[in-house]
């Protein structure tokens, strides 16, 4: 007898496959298993038991998970709702769901850390000869040793149930990795069994006995049986010291049982300490402000009533919303439940970690993207099992398997890093937290000191609820901020490459005060393109059509798009002219003509560059931020990465280098993202009472409403001005905007393929309007042309995008019938960000 299963298989393709299993198999919803696929076999994951039989279905390969399922119930439905809306398939979604070493080709690895005593063993062999077996096996290796090592050894395909059942009651540890990732760094601890910890009287015992026979041992035991009085727990190399014996004396007490063997990752231990950037004091001690008290008593409301709720607390720069997230968690850990903080880019906000590890302990995991596979899988297990149960991390993390879900915080939610572009699911992280938020009737806080247009709007129509910040914490005020307008500063003479007077006299004032100074130029690199001044030829990148970034210090020609290098030309490809014009600058050549400039005025400062040239090992962000916050460095210099959260006491001076970079780029956010980067990037500016500061920002264009409304604090103005542009031109929040991409190598297959599918959309339904094709002023990314069709859907008439899906949906299908080929590839990004 069989029963009958759906799977979701990681692949791009929008259905369900039925699957046998024996009718004993304990198969639940969210198991992982093995099926066959054609001619091959994937893991996918069961979303549907008892489904009616089917005489074609294939039978399964092998149940990975018998007791407890890889996806939880919940994750199952914001999987699936993912599927639907962004357009992909349930496995594509569910494959973003699960770490990348829960999947079949990671090896899976076992490792002994207590042998049972002889008696248990004896019952063992009669009771479960197969995982007797396994533990006497794995007695023999130091190391750990792979599963398929183990199935070798014991001629036989089936010892997952044993393992997990050896694992449960702490016999060995499975640990995950991908087959050539490097082994999570972990340092091994040993304790006494706790046979002998709660038994004193056994332990005499065993004691007496081992005098007899293994003296060596018994001194060994008993040495570390008092050890254990004051530190219970204690490494392999210092027990070695404690017994003042040899490696095999330790092996052999811990194969007859008397010792544990405890893994412990090293980076849980106390991670980088020596430079924390956590304040000194217990933030959750300090007293919170009468509008930062309003907030967290309006969430504790919340809480208490246990059904979903989204928030968008709006609060200045400065304004402590940090420590409104800490008050909320709080409430959330004494009633039991977890809390999931999102962020933009963990790996830069190394400050934010060390805050919430100050405030909430071994409780915090903090995923990141520089984690290998076999960190991300500790840390994912600490979720599974409960042991962590505040969890920070990028988007990915909305998938962190929480129990008990209370409160999912957005930091930054108006950061378009919230939004995946590729591959499949497409899903911005902010939206499927709301989504995570309403399934698990949890409180969802969405912060920002400048929101995006939609949460904004979503506030205004009572979907969010408001709370806000207006001023800043402990008594420190806004800094001041000015604008120099470029234009005028060069007609008088004002400017010395790209830095005006008003500027430099800034920074040299801070330097005699010994007062930190950020300056933001958003564009690494030393120079954006190299010009031949005879014939204006600019080197381009041969697979992208954008030209290529000078690097100074590599001496090299570097594409952004693609991250292909080229040697630098001794003269000119085209017409062989001796020297090339370096055009333009990025944060090396700032840095260079600051340090020329402060020399020429008789100073001079240390200057530190922050952009992701810079910034390329594990710690070197923190190392700066750390040297920068006790005044060892003066000066960062910095793209975008400095903009964000950072809270440094010492920094009384901001600086834009060229405000009017992203200003008129062709796509419909460009004043939005312009508004927020200066917003942000001035409120790193007098964060302390005492130490007021100013920010100084560079123009052509002072009188641009992004700027201005940056320049006087005036969100409101700015938020209706642009919500009038967005509703005359048809953009969000008034509409959805799905951008179908088409690639190839083939320009004018690509250019086919993207006329018939617009021509398959739908005509006359009020709903959706049309633009494109059309070519993206990137057009060439890689080698591959591009073009373009967005699909507009407005929201009044189609308020949850069904319309938009239907028509997207049957135009791919007739797409898909016509013209289905390997050569251009399409996708559909759902709520896209940007329009180029
Ligand atoms: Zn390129
Ligand atoms: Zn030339």
């Amino acid at each position: 007898m069989s029963r009958f299963i759906n799977v979701a298989v990681p692949l791009p393709m929008r259905k369900l496959f039925t699957y046998a299993v024996p009718a004993d198999c304990a198969v639940q919803p969210g198991s992982r298993v093995i099926v066959p696929f054609g001619s091959k076999t994937y893991t996918g994951i069961v979303v549907e038991v008892d489904v009616s039989s089917r005489s074609d279905a294939k039978p399964i390969v092998e149940l990975l998970d018998d007791a407890v399922p890889a996806i939880t119930a919940s994750l199952l439905e914001l999987t699936r709702w993912m599927a639907d809306y962004y357009l992909c398939s349930w496995g594509e979604a569910l494959a973003a769901a699960l770490p990348r070493e829960l999947a079949p080709q990671s090896v899976v690895r076992a490792r002994l850390l207590r042998f049972p005593p002889s008696e248990e063993l004896s019952s063992m062999q009669r009771r479960a000869p197969k995982r007797a077996q396994l533990l006497e096996l794995l007695a023999q290796h130091a190391e750990p040793v792979s599963v398929g090592f183990l199935q070798q050894q014991l001629q036989t395909e089936s010892i997952t149930a044993q393992l997990e059942a050896l694992e449960r009651s702490g016999y060995i540890e499975l640990t995950s990795q991908l087959e050539g990732a490097h082994t999570p760094r972990t340092e091994r601890f040993v304790a006494l069994a706790d046979v002998l910890r709660t038994n004193p009287g056994h332990l005499e015992h065993v004691l007496e006995e081992l005098e007899h026979r293994a003296p060596k041992q018994a001194r060994a035991l008993s040495a570390l049986a008092e050890a254990a009085a004051v530190s219970p727990i204690v490494s392999w190399h210092q027990a070695r010291t404690i017994c003042g014996v040899g490696e095999n004396v330790l092996r052999a007490l811990l194969q007859k049982g008397y010792l544990q063997v405890h893994h412990v990752p090293s980076e849980m231990k106390s991670v980088g300490t020596e430079l924390s950037l956590a304040p000194s004091q217990r933030e959750t001690d300090l007293p919170l402000t009468d509008e930062q008290a309003h907030a967290v008593s309006r969430i504790n409301e919340a809480l208490s009533v246990g059904r979903a709720k989204t928030f968008l607390l709006h609060g200045v720069t400065g304004s402590g919303k940090t420590l409104v997230y800490m008050h909320a968690i709080t409430t959330v850990l004494a009633a039991g439940k977890t809390a999931l903080v999102l962020v933009p880019e963990i790996s830069l906000t190394p400050q934010l970690i060390d805050r919430f590890t100050a405030a909430f302990g071994t409780t915090v995991v903090a995923f990141h993207s520089r984690m290998n596979a076999g960190e991300r899988y500790h840390a994912w297990r600490a979720i599974r099992d409960g042991r962590a149960r505040v969890v920070l991390g990028p988007r990915s993390a909305v998938f962190a398997p929480l129990d008990q879900l209370g409160i999912i915080i957005v930091d930054e939610e108006h950061e378009s890093s919230y939004k995946q572009e590729s591959p499949a699911p497409r899903y911005h992280g902010r939206d499927a937290a709301i989504m995570r938020g309403h399934i698990e009737h949890a409180v969802v806080v969405l912060g920002s000191a400048t929101p995006s247009l939609e949460s904004m709007y979503n506030a205004s129509t009572g979907k969010y609820h408001l709370l806000e910040l207006a001023t800043r914490a402990d008594g420190a005020q806004l800094p001041i901020i000015r604008t120099v307008n470029l234009i005028e500063e060069r007609k008088q003479q004002r400017m010395t490459g790209r830095f005006s007077k008003t500027l430099l006299d800034a920074i040299i004032e801070r330097l005699r005060r010994k007062e930190g100074v950020m300056l933001l130029h958003n564009r690494r690199g030393f120079a954006p393109r190299l010009e031949c001044p005879e014939c204006g030829h600019v080197p381009h990148c041969l697979q992208c059509s954008v030209a290529l970034t000078y690097h100074k210090r590599t001496n090299q020609l570097r594409c952004h798009y693609c991250g292909r290098s080229y040697p630098v030309p001794q003269h000119c490809p085209s017409c062989g002219n001796p020297t090339l014009l370096a055009l333009g600058a990025g944060t090396q050549r700032i840095e260079d003509e600051l340090d020329t400039l402060l020399k020429q005025n008789g100073t001079s400062a240390v200057i530190a560059r922050v952009d992701t040239d810079a910034t390329t090992t594990k710690d070197s962000l923190r190392r700066i931020l750390y040297d920068f916050s006790h005044g060892r460095i003066d000066i960062i210099v910095g793209t975008q990465m400095i903009a964000k959260g950072l809270d440094i006491g010492r920094v009384t001076l901001v600086g834009v280098i060229n405000a009017d970079m992203q200003l008129y780029i062709p796509d419909f956010r460009a004043s939005e993202r312009t508004f927020q980067l200066l917003t942000q990037v001035a409120g790193r500016a007098g964060r302390r009472a005492d130490k007021p500061g100013e920010v100084i920002i560079q123009t052509a264009h002072p009188e641009h409403v992004a700027i201005k409304c940056a320049r006087l604090y005036r969100y409101d103005l700015f938020y209706s001005d642009e919500l009038q542009e967005r509703r005359d031109a048809n953009y969000p929040p008034f509409t959805r905007v799905a951008l179908v991409e088409f690639s190839g190598t083939d320009l004018e297959q690509v250019d086919r393929h993207a006329q018939a599918f617009a021509h398959y959309l739908p005509r006359g339904v009020a709903a959706i309007t049309t633009l494109g094709p059309s070519r993206p002023s990137l057009d060439r990314i890689k080698g591959k042309y591009r073009r373009i069709v967005l699909v507009k859907g407005d929201r009044q008439l189609d308020p949850n995008g069904a319309e938009l899906r239907r028509a997207l949906l049957s135009a791919w299908a007739a797409y898909n019938e016509h013209y289905a080929s390997q050569a251009v590839r399409m996708t559909i990004d759902m709520d896209t960000q940007s329009s180029l």
